[in-house]
């Protein structure tokens, strides 16, 4: 289970609303069960349930079950695509084990706000079942040429390119190190996107094979191989 305050030998976490029913109706915990607890930056915990209520309980840390996981160094930056669609980006980029999401605004984004916060519950639920002691870091949207011109030093950019690049599993061996993701939106890059992200020091344009896919299976599609070739 998720939750915000801080976790150590003693802390006593009050739990209410839908993580108290999600407990208490539906997993059936009772006095004295254990639930595992993260954070984000404590690691995960063994907590006792306890004050056990209609409505709400605590759970009271008892000991470190697993150490704050080092997530692989790597990053999505995914143009905004339709709200199903970049839920689901944000749920699998979190399963697979990325360590940052960054929404990059593009000429063609067919939606040009995002709500970070029901983003940032994917997430949440995500690395809940899955196992994660860390979240993604998420970020603002930011527009591709703010992105482009404060890329940080010593970071790969692949770039996902339809139209064409190296074969994603050379162009991922020969590029190792901290590596970021770009992924167009539904109706792709501009030309002059296109031209403005290969020109970029840190660019290296990708193919993900001689079809296009949407968006969101490219998004999940390439981190799934890097993760493959990189990760833990
Ligand atoms: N119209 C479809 C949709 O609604 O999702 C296809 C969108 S495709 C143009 C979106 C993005 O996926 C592209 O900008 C690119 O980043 C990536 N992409 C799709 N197919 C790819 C491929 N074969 N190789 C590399 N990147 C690809």
């Amino acid at each position: 289970l998720h939750v915000e305050e801080a976790l150590g030998p003693g802390a006593r976490i009050p739990v209410e609303g839908n993580a108290a029913h999600y407990l208490l109706s539906v997993m059936r915990v009772k006095e004295g069960d254990a639930v595992l607890l993260f954070n984000g930056r404590d690691g995960e915990w063994a907590a006792r349930a306890t004050a056990i209520r209609k409505r709400d309980l605590v759970l009271e840390c008892a000991e470190q079950t697993r150490p704050l996981e080092t997530a692989p160094d790597f990053w999505l930056c995914a143009a905004p695509i339709k709200k199903g669609r970049i839920d689901l980006v944000a749920e699998k980029a979190c399963e697979l084990g990325v360590a940052r999401f960054r929404p990059v605004l593009t000429a063609r984004a067919v939606v040009d706000k995002l709500n970070l916060d029901r983003l940032r519950a994917h997430m949440v639920e995500a690395a809940e079942q899955c196992g994660r002691t860390a979240l993604p870091a998420l970020d603002g949207m930011e527009k591709l040429p703010a992105l482009l011109a404060h890329w940080p030093e010593g970071r790969h950019l692949f770039f996902a390119d339809e139209t064409g690049g190296a074969p994603i599993r050379e162009a991922f061996a020969a590029h190792p190190g901290p590596a970021a993701l770009l992924i167009g939106p539904e109706g792709g890059f501009t030309v002059q996107e296109r031209e403005a992200i290969r020109a970029h020091r840190a660019a290296v344009a990708i193919s993900l094979g001689p079809r296009i896919l949407r968006a969101e299976t490219a998004a999940i599609a390439a981190t799934a191989c890097w993760m493959a070739l990189n990760g833990d």
